[in-house]
């Protein structure tokens, strides 16, 4: 503190980042109260402006402060500090935000409830006990409430609640941490909830009673309905499959805090971390044998997804116990979120708890795991869009990547900032389609963006192709979806080129006409060479092929001239005869190099499943398996050359899995024993590229790598032998990072 005896010093800091509607303008002016600092802080384009005068050790705890202990939703990207002129000013003022036109708005995520505004909707005397939503500077809906930027309230769908006289104290008292808080509301002036078709007095008491009678209830949240029922309830929890039309595909769970979270899973503590962090997402983490979970919520997975609540009406609702949370919509179609919802999924809900708040953009749930003590993203959504990426280089052009098929993310990129577009699923469906080009328009008005470059995937028949094709006007530049994902790797990890990119996937379009996803690329954002590959197998009847993987055994094993003797008795002979034909004439047979269908190959061989219910079904069911066996070894990995390419051969790995059903192994051993095998020829293909181009970074990317074991054992083994190996933490390693990597390429080729 002062010793009177200082000159005062005073400091203009400039603080860059995620760092408007998330409280930092009221933090700062407590900070200095505290430290007895005089100066003024204020909203400018990109961030915030603090200038502040005391003397030397206060300043420097300022800093200290502000870089250690930022507001929750706060993201700094560039701190900086100049000294200036003291001014022997007094007093510290908050001045209000300048809407400067023209500037880049930055939009904060949706930020979970605090831990002061739960402290007073728990408390049965304070005056939003009870109430669903408490909001303040802090915590509240952010992007799923804008209409426009800057954040303030008029441009939000708060707008319709005027504040309340004590409402609006708290929001013109600098000292308040509702300062300005655009989201703040009370029972008396915000949104109320309603319990339809049953009214009540109190709807949350009356929804919890209904749950625990195991109704099926809609609950309008932030980013849209989700459909909810007591997840100790089979006969709820297998309705609700039933009348959502979702067969297999595991459901969330929502719980009231860690400790509950902590009696239904097994949680490390990474993975405690980031069921607690500000995104809040779906956490898939390992059950325990004792989990009290109704076996429907998640028919034979190892793993279920948990959820803390992020808004005061899900600490409310969660505590009817756990509950099932899942997304409001028939299967891949787009969450419900507006009145429409009624309609839609009237037929799902027996009960609907909905709210006068009007939603702006719907956003589903992200989900995410932990390997090797990291965070995995899968889904990035609800609490990380619209966040910004940095991009490793900055785009010369405004430019719109539009992503691919599954999954779907677009992003718009300016400067060396990409925001990323919340979660859109599947464009193949009508209504998924139209959410994405409306999210588009959407986004482009929010944050004042008008694209003079268009990124596509080279797949001429994915929607977001066609989009492209369809915007006229524009230039437009198509990007090969593997040189996507190894650019989108490369950019979260901040590298320059050239790197070994190994990129597994399902699908993807070649530029050679196959489909291609077991791929060792070599090359940098601008170009790549195709190092490495596995070897080239029919894919019977195409898409049919992905639906059905005993279509892929067949394939593999005609390929590795075993005859289809194993799959003889499981699937009529009819069938397995057009398969045949298909694979010996070429008929209907597109080639592939897919790791994913690999994986589905081999899971159809252990019997594992003939169909699948929904994407990447019989690949994770292997994931599971090996993850219960210690089994050690690998089935032969051969590489040959083609050209400048290595090829790894499909028929020994495929041969050494029959082989070993063929002694009657256990199923789990076999899976093990191939997983193992893929990172033996990943290792094998790494090393003779490394002796070949000299290159010793490998990124490791494509939605295989969703995969825990190989992701983790495939980093361990490349480390091992001398390489540097790099994976995804926040960009999905699936079609989600695709559009980051997409304006990656865009960038560096100069727009
Ligand atoms: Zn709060
Ligand atoms: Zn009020
Ligand atoms: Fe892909």
């Amino acid at each position: 503190m002062s010793t009177g005896l200082d000159t005062p010093l005073r400091r203009s800091i400039r603080v860059e980042g995620v760092v408007q509607g998330v409280g930092f303008r009221p933090f700062a002016y407590r900070l200095a109260v505290r430290l007895g600092l005089s100066g003024r802080v204020w909203n400018e384009p990109g961030g915030v402006g603090i200038e502040v005068e005391g003397d030397q050790a206060s300043l420097d705890a300022f800093l200290e402060e502000l870089r250690r202990s930022p507001p929750p939703g706060a993201r700094i990207r560039r701190l900086s500090s100049e000294p200036r002129p003291p001014r022997a000013t007094s007093g510290f003022a908050i001045e209000p935000s300048s809407s400067a036109a023209g500037a880049a708005p930055s939009i904060s995520p949706d930020l979970p409830t605090c831990s002061a505004c739960l402290r007073e909707v728990l408390d049965p005397a304070d005056r939003r006990a009870g109430y669903a939503f408490a909001a303040c500077a802090s915590c509240g809906p952010r992007f799923t409430v804008i209409d426009a930027a800057p954040y303030d309230r008029e441009r939000t769908s708060m707008a319709a609640f005027p504040l309340c006289l004590p409402c609006r104290a708290e929001y013109e008292d600098p000292a308040d941490r509702r300062f300005h808080a655009e989201s703040t509301a009370c029972p008396d002036c915000g949104p109320r909830l309603f319990l339809s078709p049953r009214g009540g007095a109190d709807p949350l008491a009356e929804a919890a009673r209904l749950l625990r009678e195991g109704s099926i209830l809609a609950v309008k949240g932030l980013g849209g309905f989700h459909l909810a029922c007591d997840a100790g309830h089979e006969k709820a929890v297998q309705e609700l499959r039933r009348r959502k039309g979702r067969d297999e595909k595991p459901f969330a769970l929502l719980v009231t805090d860690l400790a509950a979270a902590r009696r239904i899973c097994d949680l490390t503590a990474a993975e405690e971390e980031l069921l607690g962090s500000a995104a809040r997402p779906i956490v898939l983490a390992r059950r325990r044998a004792d989990a009290k979970v109704a076996p429907a919520v998640a028919p034979g997975n190892p793993r279920l997804g948990l959820l803390l609540p992020y808004t005061p009406l899900h600490h409310l609702l969660a505590r009817a116990g756990p509950l099932v949370l899942t997304s409001g919509n028939f299967s891949e179609e787009p969450i419900a979120y507006d009145e429409a919802a009624l309609e839609s999924i009237g037929t799902i809900a027996d009960f609907f708890l909905t709210h006068d708040r009007a939603i702006r953009s719907r956003c589903d749930d992200s989900v995410a795991k932990v390997v090797d003590g990291q965070p995995l993203v899968l889904r990035r959504s609800r609490g990380y869009a619209p966040g910004p990426l940095r991009l490793p280089l900055p785009c010369p052009k405004p430019t719109l990547a539009l992503g691919g098929a599954l999954k779907s993310v677009f992003a718009l990129g300016r400067g060396d900032e990409a925001i990323l577009s919340h979660h859109l699923g599947d464009l193949e469906n009508y209504e998924g389609y139209r959410a994405y080009s409306a999210s588009i328009e959407h986004y482009e008005r929010l944050f004042r963006f008008s694209p003079e470059l268009l990124v596509h995937d080279l797949h001429p028949d994915y929607p977001s192709t066609r989009y492209a094709l369809d915007r006229g006007g524009i230039p437009r530049l198509g990007v090969q979806h593997h040189h996507a994902h190894m650019a989108g790797c490369m950019a979260e990890n901040g590298l320059a080129g050239p790197v070994i990119g190994v990129t597994f996937d399902g699908t993807g379009c070649g530029t050679d006409g196959a489909v291609w996803g077991g791929e060792f690329l070599v090359g940098d954002y601008r170009a790549f060479r195709r190092a490495g590959r596995f070897e080239y197998v029919p894919l019977p009847g195409g898409e049919q092929a992905i639906r059905e993987p005993w279509r892929m055994a067949a394939a593999y094993l005609l390929r590795a001239g075993l005859g289809l003797g194993l799959l003889e008795g499981r699937v009529p002979a009819r069938s397995l005869e057009i398969v045949r034909l298909q694979v010996e004439r070429g008929l209907n047979a597109p080639l592939t190099s897919s790791c994913g269908r690999l994986f589905d190959g081999v899971a159809a061989l252990l019997g594992l499943r003939d169909r699948v219910s929904y994407e990447a079904q019989a690949a994770m069911e292997l994931e599971w398996l090996a993850e219960t066996s210690a089994a050690r070894g690998h089935y032969p990995v051969e590489l040959a050359r083609e050209g400048e390419t290595w090829t790894v051969g499909v028929c020994s790995i495929v041969a050494g899995v029959a082989e070993d059903i063929g002694r009657r192994s256990a199923k789990a051993d076999v899976a093990r024993r191939f997983h193992s095998t893929l990172v033996e020829a990943i290792r094998r293909v790494c090393a003779r590229v490394r002796e070949e181009w000299g290159l010793d970074r490998v990124v490791l990317s494509g939605g295989v790598f969703a995969n825990g074991i190989l992701l983790s054992e495939a980093s361990a083994a490349l480390a091992a032998d001398g390489f540097r190996a790099y994976r995804h933490r926040f960009l999905p390693p699936n079609d989600g990072g695709l559009c980051l990597g997409q304006l990656a390429v865009a960038a560096a080729l100069g727009g």
